[in-house]
């Protein structure tokens, strides 16, 4: 929310001041920030007073370090609880060992959801939420994949407004409903051949974390010259369908662990290869994040194996999930309007 509406330039400084980079996760920065200023946009668009006083933080270090910090600050300043996961990183190969010891650390942390609940644990209603979970989260896999249809009928932009509830509400009926209408919605669209373009020139893979203060100006940019963003690493993290109520532990460490974010390059170039074959991509433009490590890809040299392995145009742009201040509007739509000419050249090549 700080992103999408322009505020978290604002708050950033703040944490800043209190010996947070302004190089680290700008989610994490603009958060802290923003509760330093005692304002929360939680307020201005859901009318709560404050930030809700937690009863116990939990969070999972398969994406990021920083996460940890984040909720560390949290913890510190609610005087509450907090635990963590901290699976196994940059795998080619999520193994029985590693499994084994996130279960280990799953079930390490349930005196502390007992005590802060005050409910003993119950594997039923734990089935019940994996149940729900793996319910939404392959609604929101066949929701994603109706963008396999040319023209597609939903592009990055629009997944990264409708994934909200894949992130905040897994585990609920009101997710699972929520996708029934959308995936719905979306299949009407193929039926009726109606695609966010009337011309589907090209079909684009957008790598990383989303400009969350751009997504209009790119998404028009796009828009206006016929390409379609069909598909995206970022829309793609919510999908986790190892989910299995049968075997709720094992089911759900998996998921978690062998997500593309927590893996290695040899694993994510394996992800990008059916990612390219499925929704049949033209090139691939990498968010080179300037507060995300964690989720920028051009690092180690993806964007020149696929190249050379695939024969895949890719480009590189600078920019920022949330601080705007990294990002050149200019630069950016010359360097993607080039690069969509050349995928032309090499169309008309082939
Ligand atoms: S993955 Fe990146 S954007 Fe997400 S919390 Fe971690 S550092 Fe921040």
């Amino acid at each position: 929310m700080l992103g999408a509406t322009h505020k978290a330039v604002d708050y950033i400084p703040m944490a800043v001041k209190c010996g947070y980079s302004s190089h680290i996760c700008s989610y994490t920065t603009s958060d802290i920030g923003a509760y330093l200023s005692n304002e929360t946009p939680l307020s201005t668009h859901y009318g709560l007073a404050t930030i809700p006083q937690p009863d116990l933080i939990v969070y999972n270090t398969n994406q990021c370090r920083e996460v940890e910090d984040w909720f560390s600050f949290f913890a510190k300043q609610f005087n509450c609880p907090i635990v963590g996961i901290h699976p196994p990183r940059h795998l080619d190969y999520v193994g029985k060992a590693e499994i084994e010891l996130v279960i280990k650390q799953f079930k390490e942390i349930l005196p502390a959801c007992e005590q802060s609940s005050g409910n003993k644990f119950d594997i039923d209603r734990f089935r019940e939420a994996v149940k729900l979970s793996r319910e939404a989260t392959v609604l929101w896999q066949k929701v994603l994949q109706t963008a396999k249809a040319s023209p597609a009928p939903i592009t990055f932009f629009d997944g990264t407004i409708h994934m909200g509830p894949i992130v905040v509400l897994r585990g609920t009926q009101t997710a699972v409903d929520y996708y029934k209408i959308l995936l719905q919605e979306m299949e009407n669209h193929i039926f009726g051949n109606i695609g966010c373009l009337k011309d589907e020139e090209y079909r684009i893979f957008w790598d990383g974390m989303p400009i969350w203060g751009k997504l209009r100006m790119l998404s028009d940019l796009f828009l206006q010259n016929n390409a379609a963003v069909v598909a995206s690493t970022y829309c793609n993290s919510w999908i986790f369908d190892d989910f299995d109520e049968s075997n709720p532990f094992e089911s759900t460490a998996l998921a978690y662990t062998k997500i593309f974010i927590n893996r290695s390059e040899k694993a994510k170039t394996e992800f990008f290869k059916q990612w390219m074959l499925d929704y049949n991509i033209d090139g691939v433009i990498f968010h080179d994040s300037k507060t995300c490590f964690n989720n920028s890809n051009a690092k180690f040299g993806l964007p020149q194996r696929l190249n050379e392995e695939f024969g895949l145009p890719t480009l590189v742009i600078e920019g920022d999930l949330c601080d705007t201040r990294f990002f050149s509007e200019g630069q950016s739509i010359t360097k993607i309007e080039t690069f969509l000419e050349q995928i032309e050249g090499q169309k008309a090549y082939t």
